[in-house]
């Protein structure tokens, strides 16, 4: 054996005892990994990009900071989410992000940051033409996986009680499960009530959605009370 060969195996932490495995397995949920497949978009179907489904009533976002409409990323349907997923409590998330050459670098990965905005709709809508000055995305549309069983990421065993040295995260995109982080936990105030809200999905880079987080992670969080108040964030490492 080399000493190189014999370091590793040194510095791997000891395999996880039965009593670190049941309090993870207490700790299990289910995720959703998704595949993407360029198409047209129809309505109010779980995609990125293409036309938003948006109510009459609704004006599109603008960015607070620069006045630029934003450009529409994604949609997730949660009333057509996987069988067995979560109850998030139904309607149709909208995500949209200032892309602005003004506003590059100057925020959007803090729920509060005016460049980013995860809107909820309840009720019908329809198509809405991409206005002038904001960027049209690809149309992709989401193909669910079969489920993964998901565990919390290390900077959530402080939280949950599970301190020890294994982790079992699911990295990537994912809907439901356990937020993979990557700076610390960032679960925003509700701006209603101040509850910490809870995660519902997770984006990554993708160079066909365009999403571009540094090699980091993207979070989609809800308060549990007010299920209408969205909040979106991002950090990299
Ligand atoms: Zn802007
Ligand atoms: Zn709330």
């Amino acid at each position: 054996m080399s000493p190189a060969k014999a370091n590793v195996i040194k510095d791997t932490p000891a395999p996880p005892t039965a009593d670190v495995l049941a309090r993870m397995a207490e700790h299990e949920r289910t995720c959703w990994r998704w595949s993407l497949s360029p198409g047209v978009e129809t309505g109010r179907e779980t995609r990125f990009g293409g036309q938003p489904y948006m109510g009459a009533g609704e004006d599109w976002p603008v960015c607070a900071d620069c006045g630029t409409a934003m450009a529409f990323h994604m949609q997730c349907d949660l009333d057509a989410v996987p069988e067995n997923a979560p109850d998030f409590g139904g309607g149709l998330i909208r995500l949209f992000y200032c892309l602005s050459q003004e506003c590059a670098g100057m925020g959007g990965w803090d729920a509060a940051d005016p460049q980013n905005r995860a809107i909820m709709l309840r009720g019908d809508g329809a198509l809405r033409e991409v206005p002038e000055g904001a960027e049209l995305l690809p149309a992709l549309q989401v193909t669910w996986e079969r489920p993964v069983a998901d565990y919390p990421h290390g900077e959530d065993h402080r939280i949950e009680g599970l301190e020890n040295p294994w982790e079992f995260n699911v990295h990537g995109q994912k809907f439901a499960g356990w937020p993979n982080w990557y700076q610390g936990p960032e679960r925003p105030d509700c701006p209603q009530c101040g509850t910490t809200m809870r995660y519902v999905l997770q984006l990554v880079d993708d160079r066909e959605t365009g999403f571009n987080f540094g090699g980091g992670t993207g979070h989609i969080t809800q308060c549990p009370d007010h299920t209408d108040a969205l909040g979106f964030g991002w950090a990299c490492g």
